[in-house]
């Protein structure tokens, strides 16, 4: 939110100006970047769902192909069968030994054949049975998932109605604030938004600019405390103000400073004590 700006005499009003501006277009920056992340979010959980669909249905191909497969066998088998029945039947009508013990030696070998073409129908069904076991599982997960993905869309096309009536309320609030910016001062402030991803207008502190953390000249930093001029900052080109001069915003960096490094040194990140 936008701090009130106080009456405040020392300090040029461009620097008040160009700071209320500043803090806005820093919301506006974060709120038009979750905006623009949605869609994004939203493709990513189709991808997921299509992706596990796809698995799913070349899991059901191969399943259609091993049923074909154990069907062929099947009637392979009863072929065989049909051929131990009708060789069995001209056993009474041979004639000879040797006519006897051909016979014989087909009726054996057909055996065979139909008897290893059982033990790998059984070994086809008990494939099957995986498969439709995956399948079913797969089939779970999906609805599992599709469930989820419809709860997280509809969270964040929510959401997305939300941002979308915030941006508009601070664009509509920063038509208001600009006025108060002279118009040379507001195009060099846009031109260095654009190049520097939001951040145009930073604060120096301990003759740093905080923007780049690089070190201020001592007589440019004077001229910060004064609070008169908005000179650039020599290395990043931002245009600086003295943090001093809004130190409930020092304040709260100092918090969210404290913060950050207590969060690294938890992660046991040693560099975070420097
Ligand atoms: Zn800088």
């Amino acid at each position: 939110m936008t701090a009130p700006t106080r009456k405040r005499p020392d300090v040029n009003p461009q620097i008040l100006a160009l700071h209320d501006l500043q803090v806005q277009d820093r919301n506006l920056t974060i709120l038009e970047h979750r905006l623009s992340n949605i869609p994004a979010q939203l493709e990513e959980l189709d991808r997921d769902l299509s992706t596990l669909a796809d698995m799913l249905e070349a899991e059901r191909k191969r399943l259609d192909e091993t049923l074909a497969f154990k069907r062929a066998q099947e009637e392979q088998m009863a072929e065989e069968q049909r051929i131990v029945q009708e060789s069995k039947a001209k056993m009474s009508q041979v004639q000879t030994t040797r006519e006897l013990s051909a016979l014989q030696r087909q009726i054996e070998t057909t055996k065979r054949m139909a008897d290893a073409r059982a033990q790998e129908i059984a070994k086809i069904e008990e494939s099957v049975a995986a498969v439709e076991a995956r399948i079913a599982e797969m089939e779970a997960a999906l609805d599992e998932l599709r469930a989820k993905a419809e709860a997280e869309k509809a969270k964040l096309v929510d959401s997305q109605g939300t941002l979308e009536k915030k941006v508009a309320r601070l664009r509509k609030k920063r038509e208001k604030l600009v006025e108060r910016v002279d118009p040379e001062l507001l195009r060099t402030y846009d031109r260095i938004r654009r190049r520097h991803g939001g951040i145009a207008f930073a604060p120096a502190s301990e003759e740093r600019c905080l923007g780049c953390k690089m070190r201020v000249p001592h007589l440019v930093y004077a001229q910060l405390v004064k609070g008169e001029t908005i000179p650039h900052c020599e290395y990043c080109g931002r245009l600086l103000y003295w943090a001093g001069h809004f130190p409930e915003e020092a304040e709260r960096r100092r918090k969210r400073e404290a913060e950050r490094r207590e969060r690294l040194e938890r992660a046991g990140d040693d560099s975070a004590g420097t």
